[in-house]
């Protein structure tokens, strides 16, 4: 097997996507992006463009593709709650249709093909810590349903694929991840929290904000994911991936009023429905398959996302100076 390989990373200008582009150029390889910019943005892959081994193509996952490569990552699907529910609709034919797509392309040329499934396929759990084998508590009519159904979908699509056509799969079920290149208007908690502190807005906790979520530091999922797309053909996964460190939204609040030492208040807001009450994976498996555990810190990792909200603002605050 060639050492450089080309490798299809689909919702590559996205937070996680242009993370995982960066990370398989250093490596050698050749990197095709994929994405729509539905939340993705080119200021993300901005910095890679120079790179004769990286190539972009504006395409929409929905639609069958026809390329060749040797392995695919497929990210493509808006991940935060406002804007998966922005069309709900999409957001299933992402999951479900891009799918099929990227399964049908992985099945012409032959290559290996990652899925970034989530923990929400466990819905609003009932085991706790989650491990792969609960099968989850997922409404399917409410409003997170298009997202959380389409991925389960997507899990069986991947594992009919793999038992049906013995394609070579890699599904990994990610959970809550932070860190830079996250949206200004991301509207997940820890962003929406930093931009609230740095603004010195009030920081919107929703319900009374014991809900708990576990938060991993990109590089750390980055680190796992390429290691679970280098094991043996027949591990398939699913395999967690996430911190086991829980914290509820509350404490993440108060984390990141004093890291950015802001005066911001809490205000608290209507809890939006389906809303998980508690969340942290049981990451026996990773750490046991992949020698794999997450290094950096909530602080750490706060502290690191934080600076990069900090420069965002600051272009953004100087722009609309010389503007006025
Ligand atoms: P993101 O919204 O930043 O990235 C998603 C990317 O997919 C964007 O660049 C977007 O433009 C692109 N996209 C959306 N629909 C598309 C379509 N139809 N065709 C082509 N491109 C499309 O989100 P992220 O956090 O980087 O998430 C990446 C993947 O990881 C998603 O599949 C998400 O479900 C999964 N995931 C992320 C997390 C997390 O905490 N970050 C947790 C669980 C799962
Ligand atoms: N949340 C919050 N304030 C916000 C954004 C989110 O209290 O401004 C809460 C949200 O209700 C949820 C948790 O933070 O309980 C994580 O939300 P996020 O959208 O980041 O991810 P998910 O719910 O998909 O885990």
């Amino acid at each position: 097997m060639p050492s450089s390989r080309r490798i299809l990373v689909t919702g590559g200008a996205g937070f996680l996507g242009s993370h995982l582009c960066e990370r398989l150029l250093r490596q050698g390889n050749e990197v095709l992006c994929v994405d729509n910019f539905f939340t993705g943005t080119k200021a993300n892959i901005a910095p890679l463009m120079a790179d004769p081994r990286f190539e972009f193509m504006r395409h929409d996952v929905t639609f069958p593709l026809y390329v060749e490569v040797d392995d695919i990552y497929n990210l493509a699907c808006p991940a935060s709650p406002i804007h998966y529910q922005f069309d709900p609709v999409q957001t299933t034919k992402t999951s479900v249709h891009g799918a099929i797509n990227m399964l049908g392309l992985a099945k012409r040329v032959k290559a290996r093909i990652f899925q970034a499934s989530t923990s929400e396929v466990y819905g609003d759990p009932t085991v706790h810590p989650q491990t792969e084998a609960y099968t989850g508590n997922v409404n399917p009519i409410g409003l997170r349903a298009c997202y959380d159904e389409g991925k389960r979908c997507a899990e069986t699509l991947f594992f009919d694929y793999h038992r049906q056509h013995r394609l070579r799969i890699k599904v990994a079920r990610i959970f809550n991840t932070y860190g830079p290149r996250m949206h200004l208007n991301d509207g997940r908690v820890v962003s929406n929290f930093i931009v609230q502190a740095l603004k010195g807005q009030p920081i919107t906790i929703y319900g009374k904000g014991t809900q708990t979520r576990s938060f991993c530091y990109v590089d750390d999922l980055i680190e796992a994911i390429v290691r679970l797309m280098a094991t043996r053909d027949t591990l398939t996964g699913p395999v967690n991936i996430g911190s086991p460190a829980e914290f509820s939204i509350r404490e993440l609040a108060t984390k990141i009023i004093a890291l950015t030492g802001s005066r911001s208040k809490l205000v608290f807001r209507p809890l939006p429905a389906d809303d998980p009450t508690q969340r942290k994976p049981d990451i026996t498996l990773a750490r046991k398959l992949l020698r794999w555990q997450p290094k950096v810190p909530l602080e750490e990792g706060l502290a690191k996302t934080i600076a990069y909200f900090e420069g965002l603002l600051t272009k953004v605050w100087s722009r609309t100076a010389t503007v006025a």
